[in-house]
């Protein structure tokens, strides 16, 4: 079987109007323009690639020379003008391939001989295809006979770019434009090919042919042959269509959003290792991870569903995922993933890359619970969902060995958490204790208040202040290496103070601020999974310029050593001291 298959996209090619695939607007124009008789007589057909342009205007060429019209205004197929038609010896249609026929002789010739009028038949027709490689001369020589043509000759320029045709042709022009051939009308196709030809297939995999021809049916024909040349069987199977086409299996997205949405990172690097261990591309699979994600956006709406361009098999697996998928996730996901897709070329580890977009994702089903408005119903609580990922686990031999070979936290004490975590009006930095602008603390209180964790995290480890500086440190190797600026190490080295689960960071400056906001997400979700402590809270606040600013004048100085002990303002008075200018 597989040694005389003809080539579907020649052997099925369509010669009527009817058989045109997914554009049936533009068929039913053409036939009712025939036969009220009000035929243009220049044509411009627009469309991508391999979705019917030239076979369409062989089809209008062949039908308006049928001596047998019928009334369905379908060429005949059997008159001497139809036969010539098939057997391409017809004289009265004159092709030209734009693309590689494209200065002034060759389309001098093809003008040349529309002086001629048609033997026999009553038109002659000229198909010019990509007719936007035409030169600039070869256009102007063109354009006189497209002004005036005779009443018999009909053209049909096609191109792939509308935007490259001059505006004085287009206006010469009737304009029809093609459509992509939506995933469905093409799988329709091939079921029936495969039907004439005795093939057994499975319909996913007629549709997964059509969704990577991506609207082209000829691309589609050929990857359909291909599969059937491979089979050993005369069955198209799905799976072996996948392998075939090289096609990463949509399973895997299923599956990783599952994993994602249980906050299993674990999981989710396991999938993705076994996609790049299948020769697949991280840049591939975030690209059809996004596009996943929006499928499943689109099927949060009844309304929009119908941008589903899916099997119905897989329509249902959609709706199904769709359902358990809070919409802020998705929105949260979409945007995520989108900057990792455009930073995805720019990445030196970009796995790492990848896996990073994994560690956020999997953590936003916990983020969003967290900010859930008071009084709003729990989304899966993020109790029930086992941290998994400890240090010595995650990305091991991908990271480097000081980030993630630290041992975990070696004792885990189940003491109920603490309940309050009450700011204190200080906060040490270094030695020297810095009273604290009550504004600043305000400031802080109100970015608590944003990230107060709901009654959920019954299972949250305590940890010392050791623990934290040591799985602290290992963020900051791990930025050093990720490519992290020395001033954001330099940010990450400030000293923090620990208050119940509430690590306070104090900054030198807004600048660290931005920054620390930029990779605040990152950071606490390193520090919760490492720590197994979900209710970890980072509060950040600037120093206060006067606070900040080293002590520089003699009486600045002696006000700095009053403050450290004030028992130097007694001694300055007892004795009549004054600060030497
Ligand atoms: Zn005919």
């Amino acid at each position: 079987m597989a040694e005389n298959f003809v080539v579907s996209a020649r052997k099925y090619r369509p010669v009527t109007f009817e058989t045109v695939v997914g554009q049936s607007h533009i068929t039913t124009t053409l036939r009712n323009a025939i036969r009220t008789k009000h035929l243009a007589q220049a044509f411009l057909f627009c469309g991508p690639r391999g979705v019917g342009k030239t076979t369409t205007a062989r089809i209008l060429a062949k039908t308006i020379n049928c001596q047998n019209l019928a009334d369905d205004v379908e060429a005949c197929g059997v008159c001497d003008s139809c036969v010539a038609f098939q057997n391409n010896a017809s004289f009265n249609v004159h092709e030209l391939d734009a693309a590689s026929n494209n200065s002034v002789d060759d389309i001098r010739q093809l003008i040349d001989q529309v002086r001629y009028p048609p033997q026999t038949g009553k038109y002659k027709i000229y198909i010019i295809d990509e007719v936007h490689m035409l030169s600039t001369a070869a256009f102007n020589a063109f354009l006189k006979t497209l002004e005036e043509p005779p009443s018999y000759a009909i053209f049909i320029l096609a191109t792939t770019e509308k935007h490259k045709i001059l505006p004085t042709i287009l206006s010469r022009c009737q304009n029809f434009d093609f459509n992509r051939i939506q995933v469905r009308d093409m799988a329709d196709h091939l079921a029936n090919i495969a039907k004439k030809e005795g093939i057994e297939v499975e319909r996913e995999a007629l549709e997964l042919i059509a969704q990577k021809a991506d609207g082209g049916l000829r691309d589609a024909l050929s990857m359909f042959d291909l599969n059937v040349t491979f089979s050993t069987d005369n069955v198209l199977r799905y799976h072996e269509v996948v392998d075939n086409l090289h096609i990463l299996d949509y399973d895997y997205y299923f599956k990783i959003t599952d994993r994602l949405l249980d906050g299993d990172l674990s999981q989710s690097f396991l999938l993705f290792n076994e996609i790049l261990q299948k020769g697949f591309d991280g840049h591939l699979f975030v690209v059809g991870l996004l596009e996943h994600l929006r499928n499943l956006l689109v099927s949060k709406d009844p309304i929009t569903v119908q941008l589903l361009e899916v099997s119905e098999l897989a329509k249902s697996k959609y709706l199904e995922q769709s359902a358990k998928t809070p919409l802020p996730f998705l929105v949260s996901a979409l945007s995520i993933g989108s900057q990792c897709d455009i930073n995805y070329k720019a990445a030196k580890n970009q796995r790492l890359h990848v896996e990073m977009l994994l560690m956020k994702l999997s953590y936003l089903p916990n983020v969003l619970t967290i900010n859930a408005p008071a009084g709003a119903a729990p989304q899966p609580a993020p109790a029930d969902i086992q941290p998994t990922v400890s240090g010595g686990q995650m990305g091991a031999g991908l990271l480097p060995k000081a980030s993630f070979t630290a041992e975990p936290p070696a004792v885990y004490e189940k003491t109920a958490p603490p309940t309050t975590s009450k700011l204190r009006s200080t906060v040490s930095i270094g030695a020297l204790p810095v009273p604290v602008a009550p504004v600043a603390a305000a400031a802080v209180d109100e970015t608590k208040a944003l990230e107060t964790p709901t009654e959920t995290s019954a299972a949250d480890a305590e940890f010392t202040s050791e623990e934290l500086s040591a799985v602290w440190n290992d963020f900051v190797k791990y930025r050093e290496f990720n490519d992290g600026s020395v001033s954001e190490q330099i940010m990450l080295n400030r000293s923090f103070t620990l208050n119940g689960t509430t690590i306070q960071l104090v900054l030198d400056n807004l600048i660290q601020e931005n920054m620390l906001n930029e990779i605040r997400y990152e950071l606490l979700s390193y520090l919760r999974n490492r720590l197994k402590n979900k209710k970890i809270q980072i509060v950040s606040k600037v120093m206060a310029s006067d606070v900040k600013r080293n002590p520089y004048t003699p009486q600045e100085r002696f006000n700095a050593l009053v403050e450290r002990n004030p028992n130097l303002l007694k001694l300055q008075q007892a004795l009549g001291l004054e600060v030497d200018f």
